[in-house]
């Protein structure tokens, strides 16, 4: 169905997701490159499987904790043959986003919000359940905002009532095209806080207990 999907779209012309672009050449010819890329000699990877080591990296060749850091390196070409490589590689950098996004739009993509979330952490992450709503806005700032975070758009809240106040309302729209860059992107995604996050809900929590 994925396949389908993403044959559907790229019939219609490049499609983006995140910092790639994704074009069909021929029917046998499909090209995945970085959206911002201007580098004229970029190395050219031959297989889907050469994704998975390109997202592993930043572009100063540190380590991606995250996939939808927006960091990847800027560098090189994926050259694939079939529909099928495009899907795995675009697995590789950015993990069901496109199952995310058919998921979605069928309503079918339940998201969950922080608050439940965090109730359900246990051992040493059992104590970011004390957050305060105040401390998890400040969290979610600083951590999935897209400039400097991730790209991936947010569907939850801090719990059912109470939204996220300090990040703009474009974090929010699937439409929007979270480089700001105003093109049709597939969104990735965030239907549930990452271990990322909890990890720094924790940390904010044992600081403001110092
Ligand atoms: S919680 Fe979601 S938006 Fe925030 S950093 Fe993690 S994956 Fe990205």
């Amino acid at each position: 169905m994925i396949s389908k999907e993403l044959e559907h779209l790229l019939t219609q012309g490049p499609i983006r997701v995140g910092e790639l672009l994704v074009e069909r050449l021929s029917s046998d010819r499909f090209e995945i490159r970085p959206r911002q890329a201007n580098d004229p000699n970029p190395t050219i990877f031959k297989d889907a499987i050469s994704a998975r080591q390109i997202a592993k990296y930043d572009r100063n060749g540190k380590y991606r904790p995250l996939k939808g850091a927006p960091n990847l390196s800027q560098d090189w070409v994926l050259m694939l043959q079939t529909i099928e490589e495009v899907r795995e590689a675009l697995d590789y950098f950015y993990p069901g986003a496109v199952a995310g996004w058919i998921a979605y739009r069928r309503g079918e993509l339940v998201p969950t919000h922080l608050r439940q979330t965090l109730n359900r952490q246990t051992g040493m992450y059992r104590i970011t359940r004390r957050i305060t709503p105040e401390q998890a806005d400040q969290v979610v700032c600083m951590t999935c905002r897209s400039d400097t975070g991730c790209l991936r758009t947010i569907l939850w809240k801090i719990d059912a009532y109470r939204p996220i106040s300090c990040l703009p309302p474009e974090k929010f729209d699937v439409s929007y095209d979270q480089l700001g860059r105003e093109d049709f992107t597939i969104p990735f995604l965030c239907a549930e806080a990452c271990n990322l996050l909890v990890a720094a809900a924790r940390a904010a929590v044992k600081n403001s207990s110092k």
